[in-house]
């Protein structure tokens, strides 16, 4: 079973270069569980639902009336590089895609690297169309070393905007007719377009433990939390999936968590479920969000960097994340919950929490907490390159991840 479980996972990843994507690779395993596509919330909720907008998606199963919510979060969003609406450069001898930098790439991981494209269109008529070119297109070429003679002393040095620029072939490009052409939309009105390594998702090491691949960071927790939702069984809790976009810079958008598709939703649930507004705001306040976004682990080469009682291992389960200053959102309340239902499955968990010097990244925990009122727990699978276009993961957390979701979702 975990080896079924864990091809999954590399299927999604190599399915989902873009947050587009990754909704829509959401929507197909949904679908095929008998999840139910809504596309406005004024219609009927069936029990086994959802709703998909851009690089968001919220999905539900419904409980009964007195249950509480489980709500499980992550994001679709990973750095990467973007190309700009008026891309086309030729100089030199060489065409060359203008790009724009999201979120915190590690701009060396990009180098070198055979690069693919994908994105979606938006025709004149406003209908959106995706599209994925996983072929080598593009490249970052990186200065040779006789050329740069101080990389040994003083370190790789890269200007965000000049050094980062792909080649994309050595004659004269246009990059509309190209999108026209991988589409095979003609009246192209605007587009997105995503750069990706093409190197597909997979089993890594000398015992296949470890996995490799671009968008671990968070594919890994949304791949996990549609798994455990697909799988869980009927409860009086009403369990619901938040997929959201943008958590890379900062999460303010209508698609991000600090917009409004999870608590429309929310709101819509209690509604059909014949809630006044005070039974609302009691069901939220005995309800809990799990929000899974990834950790770091402990790195062999760099062991000084982490707090060393609270540096998690690869392949020991996945941890929850504690930071007083509400980067993350677990309190003493939530490390309890999540850690006797860990112990009663007998699901690995571990704790990160950074050091004082070394100030952690957040997630989108506290923002919901905060726009629901609902108390959320942070956690996450342990991982090594975090926001490299290649990172690496251990094979058996995202299963224990599953687990751990699923147990989640039934307490
Ligand atoms: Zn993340």
């Amino acid at each position: 079973m975990p080896e079924t479980l864990i091809s999954g996972l590399l299927n999604w990843l190599n399915q989902s270069p873009t947050p587009f994507h990754v909704v829509q690779t959401a929507v197909t395993s949904l679908d095929t569980a008998g999840f139910v596509h809504v596309s406005e919330l004024g219609d009927e909720m069936p029990a086994l639902g959802y709703l998909a907008h851009d690089g968001c998606i919220v999905a539900w199963r419904l409980g009964s009336p007195k249950g509480a919510l489980r709500i499980i979060g992550a994001h679709t969003d990973s750095p990467n590089l973007r190309v700009l609406p008026q891309p086309d450069i030729y100089q030199l001898g060489l065409s060359q895609l203008a790009i724009e930098i999201y979120g915190g790439v590690l701009l060396n991981s990009w180098l070198d690297r055979d690069l693919g494209i994908a994105g979606r269109v938006i025709d004149s008529n406003g209908a959106s169309h995706l599209y994925s070119a996983p072929q080598a297109l593009a490249r970052i070429p990186q200065l040779a070393i006789h050329l740069d003679r101080e990389i040994g002393d003083k370190g790789l040095h890269l200007d965000r905007h000049q050094h980062m620029t792909p080649v994309w072939g050595s004659s004269k490009q246009t990059f509309i007719d190209w999108i026209r052409r991988v589409s095979g939309v003609t009246d192209v009105a605007a587009f997105d377009a995503h750069l990706f390594d093409i190197t597909p998702a997979s089993l890594l090491g000398i015992d296949e433990s470890l996995l490799a691949s671009g968008r671990l960071d968070n594919q890994a927790s949304c791949w996990s939390a549609v798994e455990a939702l697909r799988s869980a069984s009927d409860s009086e809790h009403t369990s619901i999936l938040v997929l959201n976009d943008h958590e890379e810079v900062g999460s303010n958008s209508s698609t991000g968590a600090a917009g409004p598709m999870l608590s429309r939703v929310v709101s819509r649930i209690a509604t059909q479920h014949g809630l006044r507004e005070g039974q609302h705001f009691d069901r939220l306040a005995s309800s809990w969000c799990l929000s899974a976004d990834n950790a770091h682990a402990i790195h062999p080469n760099y062991p000084e960097r982490h707090e060393p009682r609270h540096a998690p291992l690869i392949n020991n389960g996945p941890a929850v994340k504690v930071n007083g200053n509400q980067r993350y959102a677990t309190s003493a309340r939530g490390l309890a919950h999540i850690r006797s239902i860990a112990q009663s499955h007998n699901i690995p968990l571990q704790t990160f929490a950074s050091r004082n010097n070394v100030p952690c990244g957040s997630t989108i925990g506290p923002i919901t907490a905060t726009q629901l009122g609902i108390e959320a727990i942070d956690i996450g699978i342990p991982q090594l390159s975090m926001h490299s276009a290649r990172e690496m993961c251990g094979a058996n957390d995202p299963l224990h991840m599953v687990s751990l979701m699923s147990a989640f979702l039934q307490r």
